[in-house]
């Protein structure tokens, strides 16, 4: 449900993209390949404080053998586990999950004085090419009624009117944008030089993006011509797999705009929106405390000289303001509703009430005060959680008159096999602290057991099925993490593809994982999450960059994949069995 700008010429068009857990009868291959353990979004984790008790120093206890921690050396690495803690070795335990994890010690976050933020993060991959993205956080879930379509037209004339923009062309970067649920992106791709005029590149590439987001022109032919392009982009999107996708986000969704304002839009309202409709949404939209600069390459400079430069490049425009119409609208809605200033809403009326009541020493600095105060309030920031929706959460047992959820069907003759989903949405937890990173190493356990056993136990055989997959993930443009069991088949195999699916989670809820699943897959996960670490430089910038913008949507500590692992290791050593089926049997439950 992504959508991306068409008329780029110097790049192909991403496809649409879809989650996987969505992604409608993809079929085969993925559910029966080992999972691929290495490339979890929940790795991205951190901290300051480096954890006392590094893996190494799991010991037995000098009195009674407190935790029993045995070491087996696979190949080259390591894996430590550890079965049972006495009460000292259970208080450091305990110390160090509530840790934070390390931070990635690379990644630079930063704020210039009119709220604009900016991340850097230098990558060795691919040499002597940067990744520079302009994520402004708006996106089709922030449009009114009579808006639907309205960010995708934005994005489209903004990034396609820029004559900085164009000055890239020949240059050996590469330019696009797309507009999803939560935001609007503007990405270049480029090499540090200039292939044309020999000149840098990242200047360049910071100007063209300041002058894409902040100097639109909207004039009118080319608000015709993308108008066009966005009706043509509309049309082509509507395959059979873009609609099943839409039919599953509009039950997952049903009670937020999240089911109903895809970022493609209503093609009868995108051809009637006049100029100044566009430039009004801009300027409600995109202003520096709303907008995030990803920087990650091989930078030909130093880190202090790139805030320098994003300083120098996006440091004069002026932060933005709430209009007198937008106070007056402020006052009357929940501010869930309106986007800019939910902080600031309670903070203008209680701000300036004490600013009145309050008797100051000296008028004259009063006044200054109040001027201050008022100035500071009518600064617009953005929304402190974002997407801004209310999600309904739930899974477990049925409370008492609870009706269960209703099944949905959707039925076409373009769609060629059976596919079942059954979700369940729950709230994300950020991973910043040793414990959440050991909730996720628990999930990615059972994940890769249920996966292993499907494949083990059907695949000698001829399945009924086509895939059975079980998924837990978080969801950066749903501001929400959603479990997805999906099942896929042909469709005379329905009813045994369903049998296959449903038992086997029943049996996982019911007997839980045996002592051998648990070992083996924690030193599977551990394993692969070594080889991770090795491979830490060579993962290209376009990658490690989408995964930060990921990873800060959801909260999470961005860690090192060195820090990841080592992290890893020392939670493993504490996780029991008996945790482990307890946390299975309670996710499970839906
Ligand atoms: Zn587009």
């Amino acid at each position: 449900v992504r959508v991306a700008a068409s008329h780029a010429p110097t790049t192909l068009r991403r496809p649409p993209q879809m989650a996987p857990r969505r992604a409608p009868l993809s079929v085969a291959a993925s559910a029966f390949a080992p999972p691929r353990l290495g490339v979890s979004k929940n790795l991205a984790l951190s901290s300051r404080r480096a954890p006392s008790v590094a893996s190494g120093q799991l010991r037995r206890s000098q009195r009674t053998p407190m935790i029993h921690a045995t070491v087996h050396r696979r190949g080259s690495h390591i894996i430590v586990c550890a079965a049972m803690a006495d009460v000292q070795d259970a208080m450091d335990v305990r110390e160090m999950l509530k840790m934070d994890v390390k931070k990635d010690k690379g990644l630079v976050v930063g704020q210039l004085d009119n709220g604009f933020r900016y991340v850097v993060l230098p990558n060795k991959l691919p040499p002597t090419r940067f990744e520079a993205h302009l994520e402004v956080h708006v996106g089709s879930v922030d449009e009114g009624v009579d808006e639907q379509g309205i960010a995708h037209l934005v994005e489209h004339v903004t990034f396609l009117g820029s004559k900085k923009r164009e000055n890239l062309l020949g240059s050996g970067a590469r330019a696009n944008a797309y507009t999803d649920f939560h935001h609007t992106v503007f990405h270049v791709h480029a090499p540090v030089t200039n292939n044309m005029s020999g000149g840098k590149m990242l200047p360049q590439v910071l100007e063209a993006l300041e002058d894409i987001a902040f100097r639109p022109e909207f004039q009118l032919n080319r608000i015709e011509k993308e108008r066009k392009a966005v009706l043509a982009e509309a049309q082509m999107m509507n395959t059979i797999e873009y609609r099943v996708d839409c039919q599953l986000l509009q039950y997952l969704h049903e009670e937020n705009n999240l089911g109903c304002r895809f970022p493609i839009g209503k093609t009868d309202q995108v051809k009637t929106w006049p100029a100044p409709a566009l430039r009004k949404f801009w300027e409600k939209w995109y202003y520096p405390a709303n907008v995030t600069l990803y920087v990650v390459g091989d930078l030909d400079r130093s880190v202090d000289d790139v805030k320098a430069l994003i300083e120098k490049t996006f440091g004069k425009l002026k932060p933005g303001r709430i209009s007198a119409d937008d106070i007056k609208r402020l006052q009357s809605l929940d501010p869930r509703e309106y986007g800019p200033a939910p902080a600031a809403v309670p903070a203008l009326g209680a701000g300036a009430a004490s600013a009145q009541s309050s008797p100051s020493d000296a008028a004259a600095s009063s006044v200054s005060g109040q001027a201050a105060a008022l100035h500071d309030l009518l600064i617009k920031t953005r929304h402190s959680v974002r997407p801004p929706v209310d999600h309904k959460f739930g899974y477990g047992p049925l409370a008492p008159g609870e009706k269960p959820a209703e099944v949905k069907l959707f039925r076409h003759p373009l769609l060629h096999h059976y596919m079942l989903s059954i979700f369940c949405k729950l709230p994300i937890k950020p991973m910043t602290t040793m414990d959440h990173l050991r909730q996720s190493f628990m999930m990615r356990t059972l994940l890769s057991v249920f996966r292993f056993r499907l494949h083990g136990r059907y695949m000698s055989g001829e399945p009924q099925f086509i895939t059975v997959d079980l998924d837990i993930s978080d969801s950066g443009r749903e501001g929400c993490a959603v479990s997805t069991l999906t099942i896929t088949a042909e469709p005379r195999d329905w009813a045994a593809a369903t049998t296959v699916g449903v038992q086997e989670i029943r049996r996982l809820q019911r007997h839980g994982l045996t002592a051998g699943e648990f070992e083996r897959y924690r030193e599977a996960i551990l394993r692969d999450s070594s080889q991770l670490a090795e491979q830490a430089n060579k993962i290209p910038s376009f990658d490690t960059l989408n995964f930060v913008m990921e990873s800060l949507a959801c909260g999470h500590t961005v860690m090192g994949h060195r820090d990841a692992h080592e992290a890893m290791m020392q939670v493993a050593a504490t996780i029991t069995l008996d945790e482990m089926n307890s946390l299975v049997r309670s996710m499970l439950t839906f």
